[in-house]
């Protein structure tokens, strides 16, 4: 049956694929792009580790700056895995966080983790093995992580695998996303090349309120203890739940109460205050002491 609404649904979202891919390849290529089609955009929020008192890693989030808006990933990379243009915007968004490193580690003080964000439809991309590759060498031996969600493994599809061993291969640390948000979760952490989870930010959100989910997220400890496996809790919003997170054993956290995604210059300065405040020196005061 002929829908023309629909028609125009699929019309106005083939235009919107395009002018991603537009934008996502000037990215890419370094060039200006069309101001209809917008930019890529890479903000980075940083994740702590409240026992030693140090920023330990920064993640990269992409958006799309176009038309005076700032579109969160929610609203586009889906789009993206859609329309063919995910493994070149996954590239970008390495390629970035890569060339940003330096500045983000300089604030910090320190070699932090950079994690990257890899959807599904990326491991079919053949070229991803050589960027990551590519992306280890420049990072000077600061750890790469990427972090897949639980989908990457339902699909089953016997090349997985096979995608995963090359990108560790290439040098990266493999960690699961979201992890409790999906189905047969446990089954992923049997999977080798995994090192690390991050507990989903709806736990953290109930884990005052709710017993349950309160023992769950204790589970998840002890869990990542036995197996060796890292664990990073997100969505950290409160003083409350960062202390019962803390007196569990789960002391690395990244969410809104340390700091937001931001772009490089102000993440770089959000970082360097939260060194200051972790290590309980303030450098402005330490530098102006006659002040
Ligand atoms: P994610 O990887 O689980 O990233 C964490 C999301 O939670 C981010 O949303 C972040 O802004 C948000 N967040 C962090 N702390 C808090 C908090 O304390 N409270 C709340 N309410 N939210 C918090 P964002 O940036 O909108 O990204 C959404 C998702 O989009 C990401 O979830 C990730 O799955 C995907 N994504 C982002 N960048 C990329 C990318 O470059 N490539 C791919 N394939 N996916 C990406
Ligand atoms: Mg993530
Ligand atoms: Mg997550
Ligand atoms: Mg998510």
């Amino acid at each position: 049956v002929w829908d023309p609404s629909a028609a125009l649904a699929r019309g106005a979202e083939l235009r919107t694929a395009q002018a991603l891919h537009r934008a996502v390849a000037a990215s890419a290529a370094g060039v200006a792009a069309d101001p209809a089609d917008g930019c890529l955009e890479v903000h980075y929020q940083p994740s702590v580790d409240v026992r030693s008192g140090v920023v330990s890693g920064v993640e990269a989030l992409v958006r799309w700056r176009r038309r005076d808006r700032l579109v969160p990933p929610g609203e586009f990379i889906e789009l993206a895995e859609r329309h063919g243009v995910i493994a070149d915007l996954g590239r970008a968004v390495l390629a970035r966080s890569v060339a940003d490193a330096p500045l983000l580690c300089a604030a910090a003080g320190r070699a932090l983790v950079v994690a990257v964000n890899v959807s599904a439809p990326q491991l079919r991309d053949p070229a991803l093995p050589a960027a990551v590759r590519g992306a280890v060498e420049r990072l000077e031996g600061r750890p790469l992580v990427l972090e897949l969600t639980e989908n990457v493994l339902v699909a089953e599809d016997p090349g997985t695998e096979a995608a995963l061993d090359a990108l560790v291969e290439a040098g990266a640390h493999l960690t699961v996303d979201d992890f409790g948000t999906g189905y047969a979760t446990l089954a992923y952490l049997r999977r080798r090349p995994f090192t690390a989870f991050k507990i989903d930010r709806s736990y953290v959100r109930d884990i005052e309120s709710d017993p349950r989910t309160r023992a769950l997220v204790e589970g998840l400890v002890l869990l990542a203890s036995a197996t060796g496996l890292g664990l990073v809790v997100e969505g950290v919003e409160t003083e409350g739940q960062a202390r019962l997170l803390e007196g569990m054993g789960a002391p690395t956290h990244q969410g809104f109460l340390h700091a937001r995604p931001a772009p490089l210059e102000q993440a770089c300065e959000v970082i360097a205050a939260l060194r200051a405040r972790l290590d309980g020196t303030d450098p402005a005061a330490a530098a102006a002491p006659g002040e």
